[in-house]
């Protein structure tokens, strides 16, 4: 008991040492914890040099699938600012927010006011988490009201420096708007109007917004589940019936799929990215959730047919 009484002190005291000696506009012991790579990306555009931002999936992992490690636990809980996608996606995090709560961090849920797809299943009246599309940040719209929600909770932490902060959102929501014009000539200009996807469901946000189908041989939203014979049938449909002959790929998640149907029907395959993940190789490049989303811009003209 003793002994736990001088731990609280020694902590209460090398907090107080550490905000008081650190004088300085850069704050940057205080420390973010993100989970997915676009929410770690808008996150350090809008912070830059001053608090410290980390991201909990390691590059090379994909989501839906990630078991949190107590490393992770002890990370977040070190943290002043939690931002995580949703219950939905992070299935772990509702466990933790008590503890979060205790040790004041505060917790946000970029997906709170936004609108959500829900999976149209007949099978059962109750909504499941499962049952919610995750993949917000595929839509350069949502994106920006996602930045809104992460700035508005960086400056509850670090309010000195909220008209820097402010700004940089300004500055990156601005190329948010180019990216959402770029993908607007992209889905106005192209032949064919449906995105043949052999990965999991990721495009529907970006679908919805530009007004193009996607289909997906998986069901629901997540890819530790096997396609389904149906599914896989409407694609190869889809394949006959619009004459576009190229399937897109995703590289981390089952990309035999795609292989196997591209050569059942004789298409091609191109790269698609969802950016809820990087790879390694991206992530030492610096590669950026811009990167990634024009690269798919490139991939979807030459995929779908854009003319000019
Ligand atoms: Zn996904």
């Amino acid at each position: 008991m003793k002994i736990k009484n001088l731990i609280i002190i020694l902590v209460m005291f090398i907090s107080l040492f550490l905000v008081t000696g650190c004088s300085t506009r850069s704050n940057y012991n205080v420390t973010i914890t993100t989970t997915i790579f676009p929410l770690y990306d808008f996150t350090r555009q809008i912070t830059q040099d001053k608090l410290s931002v980390k991201m909990i999936l390691p590059p090379g992992n994909e989501p839906h699938t990630y078991q949190l490690k107590p490393q992770d636990i002890l990370t977040i809980r070190k943290s002043k600012l939690f931002i995580y996608t949703g219950p939905f996606l992070e299935v772990w995090a509702d466990k933790l927010i008590d503890v979060l709560d205790e040790d004041k961090v505060l917790v946000v849920n970029v997906s709170d006011n936004l609108e959500l797809h829900h999976e149209d299943d007949d099978d059962h009246d109750h909504k499941h988490h499962h049952d919610v599309d995750p993949h917000i940040w595929v839509d350069p719209i949502l994106a920006q009201k996602i930045v809104d929600n992460i700035l508005e909770n960086i400056i509850k932490i670090d309010p000195d420096n909220a008209d820097f902060y402010r700004q940089n959102a300004s500055n990156y929501k601005q190329e948010l708007v180019k990216l959402d014009l770029a993908y607007q000539d992209l889905f106005t200009k192209i032949e064919h109007k449906t995105i043949i996807f052999g990965g999991h469901f990721v495009f529907g946000y970006l679908a919805e917004r530009y007004g193009v189908e996607h289909v997906s041989p998986y069901k629901g939203f997540s890819p530790d589940t096997l396609p389904t014979t149906k599914n896989l049938q409407n694609l190869v449909k889809v394949i006959e019936t619009t004459g576009n002959r190229t399937i897109f790929y995703e590289e981390l998640i089952n990309p035999e799929v795609a292989e196997i149907i591209a050569k059942e029907t004789g298409a091609k395959l191109l790269p698609l990215n969802g950016a809820g993940y990087i790879t390694k190789a991206d992530y030492e490049s610096g590669v950026t959730y811009l990167d990634l989303m024009y690269q798919n811009i490139e991939n979807l003209k030459k995929g779908l047919n854009y003319h000019e």
